[in-house]
């Protein structure tokens, strides 16, 4: 746990707005930028002033530690605006607690709890027009950390640079989603860094992704470094699987990442007496299953799709096409889930948090 410093957070405010440059109906996810960012350095071993000034480039120089090592790891939350005009985190503890561990496994220095919070908060009141309510409408919010540290010698930073960067989104149509069974990639393994919200993870992904696209497929479900017999995570969510009435996820790993939408899916699926498995499921096991019939549904979760239905599945080249559902546990529960968020239904988890 890091010690709090409630430091006082130095705010420079822009001159000029951008928000009437921009088509809040029309939004592609992560595109768009508020007025302002949060920034706080790590430097001789102690954080600095944080401070809120406006989004703007910023000089580093060419042998910065990221570029060469990378040192990066990031989140990703959402905020939501009520009828009231309030707003709300959902969860951002978890976010926090992810955020640091991340950290600590990239030998980066641990975020204390009120610069990660108060920037937050004071950010998010800053540039509050930017959060629409509504039809879908959040703020995706972007923390993230990277060591600042210049000279090319594969060692940890000394320097780190902590921002938050607001997108104001549009709810998130992945379109029809296929995804094909990954024989033979992976995105991470034991002892590995798959449970860090590091950027190398991804950078990792997207060439094993392209290749499924080629064969037109949206995403990969990865499975195990190992074996590649147990289905782990659905490109960048984590993976359910409907087998009859049972919904089944892998149980989070050091190769698996502890969605909080994941975590909160599962509690909220308990509590609508709907029957959870937290196990490994096979690859064999999910052919056997769709090819008995009993596979009603898969689908990813995660904060900027919640959840995302899969349509179908290829494995050793055959295609597994799932039933076309009325209802669907995936559209009920993320109605469910977005009704608590958005402050349409009462939160009675305890899970939304005021700014
Ligand atoms: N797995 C991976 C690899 C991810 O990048 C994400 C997105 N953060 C998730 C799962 C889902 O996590 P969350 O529900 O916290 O967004």
């Amino acid at each position: 746990m890091s010690t709090t410093q409630n430091k006082k957070i130095e705010i420079i405010k822009s001159a000029t707005s951008k928000i009437n440059e921009v088509d809040f109906e029309n939004l592609s996810f992560g595109a768009v930028f508020t007025d302002h960012l949060f920034e706080c350095d790590f430097k001789n071993g102690e954080w600095q002033t944080p401070t809120i000034k406006p989004y703007a480039p910023f000089l580093v120089d060419p042998s910065t530690r990221v570029f060469h090592y990378g040192q990066a790891i990031f989140e990703g939350m959402k905020a939501y605006k009520d009828d009231q005009d309030a707003i709300w985190l959902f969860r951002p503890d978890e976010n926090y607690n992810r955020f640091n561990k991340s950290a600590v496994r990239m030998a980066m220095p641990e975020v204390p709890e009120d610069i990660f919070m108060n920037g937050l908060k004071e950010l998010l009141k800053i540039d509050q027009a930017w959060v629409k309510k509504g039809n879908g409408n959040s703020m995706y919010i972007r923390p993230f950390m990277i060591g600042t540290g210049t000279g090319v010698i594969a060692n940890p930073s000394d320097n780190y640079k902590f921002m938050i960067i607001l997108s104001p989104v549009k709810s998130y149509y992945a379109g029809e989603v296929k995804v094909i069974v990954a024989e033979h990639y992976s995105r991470a393994a034991n002892g590995g860094i798959g449970a860090a919200k590091a950027a190398g993870n991804y950078a990792g992904q997207f060439y094993p992704t392209n290749l499924a696209n080629k064969e037109g497929f949206q995403q990969v479900i990865w499975t195990d470094d190992a074996t590649h017999t147990k289905l782990e995570e659905a490109g960048t969510m984590n993976v359910f699987f409907r087998i009859n009435d049972t919904l089944f996820t892998a149980p989070t790993s050091e190769r698996i990442l502890d969605g909080v939408t994941r975590k909160s899916l599962i509690e909220l699926a308990k509590k609508e007496k709907i029957n959870v498995e937290v196990r490994s499921v096979l690859v064999d096991e999910l052919v056997e299953a769709a090819n008995n019939g009993s596979l009603k549904e898969i689908f990813g979760a995660g904060t900027a799709a919640v959840i995302s239905p899969i349509v179908g599945f290829s494995y050793k080249d055959h295609y597994y096409e799932l039933p076309k559902l009325e209802n669907s546990m995936a559209a009920d529960l993320k109605l469910k889930l977005t009704n608590i968020q958005n402050k349409l239904a009462e939160d009675t988890f305890g899970w939304t948090v005021k700014v």
